[in-house]
């Protein structure tokens, strides 16, 4: 049995269905050692993964290059900046890429989490910086990242958006304007103009874990995804993703060791000065500030841990 593959064109090369997401191994969630976390990136390349996702803002880059030193495969790894309305800042983020993932060519680099390309203002210089090192062959795809309908819907049309990268889930949690099906619409519209579209999200940041097989049925089975990542911090949980993605038995014991962590968003209240950055920082309206202290709605938290870097008082953890 191999892993499903997905030709790309604009790559001229092949990925894997299964990605590895490297968001959770970083220090926003569980904080692996850059050996723990390279650890964890080898298995999945030794068990046929080809492809990684990850961001300027994860903080994994070393993770990343740690585990794919010396490995003679092809791995397309894709990454992102999260400079909103800075040019320079997001060049710099393509040189740290480049410097940091050891590669003089970064394959896919996207714009973060943007709602919309629409913001001219906001995006049009992140954008700008991003073709402008395609254009130097720097980078051999530009696209975009989005847990907003809106912003994939406005990837799909956008003429020098090769990628976009949808939130999508069973549930539909952590989309912020829509439901499911419209996420998938608009994604749809994407992989139909010809974009390379890769998913995120499919166990809704840990959420789904509970019903994961399920979970990762249907986005797998979402033909409009031509990969989909997903975070795994040990080998046990690349093991039980690769053995699921190739229709393998799991054998019972590797599934409850896999399945024992849930994640959650801690706010220590007694340290909480009510700022309010961590409000702003949320895509996902999960915060807000309640007779002076953070307050997250578990409803609305995809545990992405993106909050957390912006609180002043280090009063947000992923325990
Ligand atoms: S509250 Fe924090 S962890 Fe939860 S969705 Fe918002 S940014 Fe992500
Ligand atoms: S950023 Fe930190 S201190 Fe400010 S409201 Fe949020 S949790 Fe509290």
């Amino acid at each position: 049995m191999a892993l499903e593959t997905r030709y790309v064109p604009k790559l001229g090369r092949s990925v894997t269905r299964l990605g590895l997401g490297a968001l959770p191994m970083g220090p926003l969630q569980r904080g692996l050692t850059v050996e723990e976390g390279a650890r964890v990136v080898r298995a999945a390349v030794e068990g046929g993964v080809s492809f990684i996702d990850t961001a300027t803002a994860y903080g994994t880059y070393e993770h990343v290059a740690r585990g794919l030193f010396g490995w003679q495969g092809t791995v397309t790894v894709a990454t992102k900046t999260h400079a909103r309305a800075d040019g320079a800042a997001a060049r710099e983020h393509i040189e740290m890429a480049r410097r940091e993932l050891g590669r003089d060519v970064i394959d896919i680099m996207l714009c973060h989490c943007a709602r919309s390309l629409l913001t001219r203002e906001e995006w049009g210089p992140t954008l700008d910086a991003l073709l402008e090192a395609k254009a130097k062959g720097r980078i051999s795809l530009v696209g975009l990242s989005s847990h907003a309908v809106e912003g994939v819907r406005i990837a799909a049309r956008h003429p020098d958006i090769d990628v976009v990268h949808p939130l999508i889930n069973l549930t539909g949690m952590g989309i912020v304007d829509g439901t499911v099906d419209e996420m998938i619409a608009a994604t749809a519209e994407a992989h139909d103009a010809g974009k390379f579209v890769y998913g995120m999200k499919a166990l809704a940041g840990g959420n789904l874990v509970p019903r994961r097989e399920e979970a990762l049925q249907y986005a797998f089975g979402l033909d409009v995804l031509d990969t989909i990542a997903v975070g795994m911090v040990t080998p046990d949980e690349v093991e039980w993703n690769l053995r699921f993605a190739q229709s393998m038995a799991i054998p019972k014991e590797l599934s409850e060791r896999t399945a024992a962590h849930s994640k959650r968003l801690n706010i220590l209240t007694f340290v909480c000065q009510g700022c309010g950055k961590c409000v702003d920082a949320c895509e996902n309206a999960a915060l807000s500030v309640v007779e002076g202290k953070a307050v997250v709605d578990v409803e609305q938290c995809i545990l992405c841990g993106y909050c957390a870097p912006h609180c002043p008082m280090f009063a947000i953890r992923m325990v």
